[in-house]
């Protein structure tokens, strides 16, 4: 596609330039995306959706699979999928901790498998520049230092 091309698009309100980078994807593209991480995610945010959106294979992926499966089974495939990547590249072992939907952490050997099977995992605490205290898993990294979920927002630039 030339940039022509996508500027037409763009104009005849078919496709939309998401992220800080220029990039383009369709509107159903983006409804979908934002569709499911309000269903992955505790507290979505639109950072989390860009974040999707930013990287064009992981985001086509997504779509597709939500199309072809519906929203709830399409992520839950996506995730695992994703995950398998992970583990083939020697990114994810058993144990490396994931966030759950629940906003929970969860070893990654666990997370298929119902809540109540899980091997429980306390969260390690860790104080952030914020001055909160949060799970060593939710801390975000922010312009101005590290920060809990409810702190990002004030701490980015
Ligand atoms: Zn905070």
């Amino acid at each position: 596609m030339t940039h022509n091309d996508i500027n037409e698009l763009v104009r005849q309100d078919k496709a939309v330039r998401v992220g800080p980078d220029v990039f383009y994807i369709s509107k159903h593209e983006l409804l979908t995306i934002k569709k499911a991480v309000k269903y992955t995610c505790a507290r979505p945010r639109k950072r989390d959706w860009l974040q999707i959106a930013a990287r064009p294979l992981v985001a086509k992926k997504l779509v597709s699979l939500i199309d072809e499966l519906g929203v709830e089974s399409g992520c839950e495939e996506w995730g695992r999928q994703n995950r398998d990547a992970e583990r083939e590249a020697g990114l994810l072992s058993d144990d490396t901790l994931l966030m759950g939907n629940d906003g929970e952490p969860v070893r990654a050997g666990d997370i298929d498998k119902p809540k109540a099977e899980r091997l429980r995992v306390l969260p390690e605490m860790v104080e952030c520049d914020c001055g909160h205290e949060c799970g060593a898993a939710m801390v975000m990294s922010a312009s101005m230092g590290t920060a809990c979920p409810d702190c990002y927002d004030m701490m980015s630039d």
